[in-house]
């Protein structure tokens, strides 16, 4: 071990907040994420209790020349959030939810949960974009652009985000706003957590009380229709229809496809539209009904079991032709584990109206982003191997068909291809924000913002 007890001494007198040493009994836990197969070392796990100790972290850390990751909810695939021999910041403790909902604003603490957030913010009647992932982190989500079941009428996670709180490089304290250090603001709305700590977020609120969602299972028979079918309906949705598509196993082992509609728009309406999506194709099974947003979490869990072994490839598809459904099908069905899958969600609606500079997020085209989900439970290497491959070879065979780039929190370290052109015309203008706050590169979160 590189930091002596007599350092870590030093730090706990001065922090406001737990420390997690490698020999203490937390120790073990506290480094498990999301995926299973994840196991890094840390040198240092501390758990602030406030920006005043995460800057106290900061500060020690440089001192002692430790690389720094932060931990949110814990859902990068990759584990970049708990890197071997850094000091992991972990906000576990900063996960207030504060909603004004006169303002329609919630205030999170960068520890929170896209579920806290909703349940909150539902209270009043409101709420906030995130993902189909209930335990997700509210301030990665947001932070890597943030494509959610509302996006299509509401924005993205990224254009919802009003302001933020950050510990920088050198332990300062900074407020990212349209009044204060706006440019941050812009990088921090797709660029990720790779300027500093997020201590807290401002995000715009939306009255959405009652939506129309759920899930619809077709047998496989009819799948390349139906994908083809699914991809000319979603071109021309209404804005308040969001449907990821999914290629799964069913409960009887067999493949299947799986739609996942969600309608936030007036629900008399909403019965006809979720109607004539479903027609796409001839149900084996169909749940669709009015639920609470917070709801929407319950219907995706199972397919995101913590502690199972992930690996995550990804692609920006800008339509779904009859020869890029056949590459989808046939990965499919060449999956290499039944809890593996394909989804595809639809971009279209309110954010394909935002100018491609208006963020740093990098891309306003109307698209489909693929989620190549390898999914096991065997621990062996041979397991491993097999279920990676099946991964990278499903991205291989969809690169002829995809645009350049992909979504940088689910493109992992090795797809330097893929990364390089993730920020596209945005990248001068990040690389420019990243080197006036973070000259050093002390925060590596993701994606190919490093010096
Ligand atoms: C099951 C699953 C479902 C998902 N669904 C969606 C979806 O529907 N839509 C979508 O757009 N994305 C989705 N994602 C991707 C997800 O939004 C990103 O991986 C996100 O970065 C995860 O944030 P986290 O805080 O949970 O993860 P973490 O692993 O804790 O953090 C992710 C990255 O962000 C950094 N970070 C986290 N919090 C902070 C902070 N407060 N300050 C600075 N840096 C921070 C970390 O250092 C790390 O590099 C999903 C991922 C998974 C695994």
């Amino acid at each position: 071990m590189r930091y002596s007890l007599a350092v870590n001494d030093e730090l706990r007198n001065l922090f406001h907040g737990e420390v997690i040493e490698p020999s203490g009994i937390h120790y073990d836990e506290a480094r498990r994420v999301w995926n299973g197969a994840v196991d890094h070392y840390p040198e240092l796990i501390v758990r602030p209790f406030d920006a005043a100790a995460v800057s106290v972290a900061v500060c020690f850390a440089n001192r002692n020349g430790m690389p720094i990751a932060v931990l949110g909810g814990g859902y990068d695939w990759a584990g970049r959030s708990v890197r071997s021999g850094a000091m992991v910041i972990d906000l576990i403790h900063m996960a207030t939810v504060d909603v004004d909902a006169e303002r329609q604003v919630a205030r999170v603490g960068g520890g929170s949960k896209s579920n806290e957030v909703l349940a909150r913010a539902g209270e009043c009647g409101l709420a906030a974009i995130t993902g189909a992932v209930g335990h997700v982190g509210i301030t990665g989500f947001a932070l890597s652009g943030g494509y959610g079941p509302l996006t299509p009428g509401l924005g993205l996670g990224a254009d919802n985000l009003l302001s933020a709180e950050l510990v920088l490089a050198d332990g300062t304290l900074e407020t990212a706003s349209n009044e204060k250090s706006p440019e941050l603001l812009w990088a921090l709305k797709g660029g990720g957590g790779n300027f500093g700590v997020v201590t807290s977020l401002e995000l715009r609120l939306h009255p959405v009380s009652d939506i129309l969602a759920g899930k619809i299972l077709y047998p496989w028979s009819g799948a390349a229709a139906l994908l083809e079918s699914y991809g000319r309906y979603m071109a021309s949705a209404p804005n308040d229809l969001a449907a990821t598509l999914a290629l799964v196993t069913a409960p009887d082992g067999k493949p299947a496809v799986a739609l996942a509609p969600c309608w936030q728009g007036d629900l008399a309406d909403g019965s006809a539209e979720v109607e004539n999506l479903t027609a796409i194709g001839e149900p084996a099974l169909a749940k669709v009904g009015p639920m609470k947003p917070k709801d929407l979490f319950s219907l995706f869990e199972a397919n995101a079991v913590p502690g199972r072994r992930y690996a995550q490839q990804t692609r920006w598809l800008p339509a779904l032709g009859p020869d890029v459904v056949q590459v989808l099908l046939a990965a499919a069905q060449a999956k290499s584990s039944p809890f593996s899958a394909i989804a595809i969600q639809s971009f279209h609606g309110l954010p394909t109206f935002v100018p491609v500079d208006a963020t740093a997020f990098p891309i306003r085209s109307p698209h489909f982003l693929v989620s190549i989900v390898a999914a096991w439970e065997d621990q062996s290497a041979e397991a491993d191997e097999k279920n990676r491959v099946w991964a990278s070879e499903t991205s291989r065979a969809l690169e002829p068909f995809s645009l350049p780039g992909g979504y940088a929190s689910l493109l992992g370290p090795n797809e330097t291809e893929q990364l390089a052109h993730v920020y596209g015309s945005n990248t001068e203008r990040l690389m420019r924000i990243k080197r006036q706050f973070d000259p050093s590169n002390r925060f590596t979160a993701n994606g190919p913002i490093s010096l």
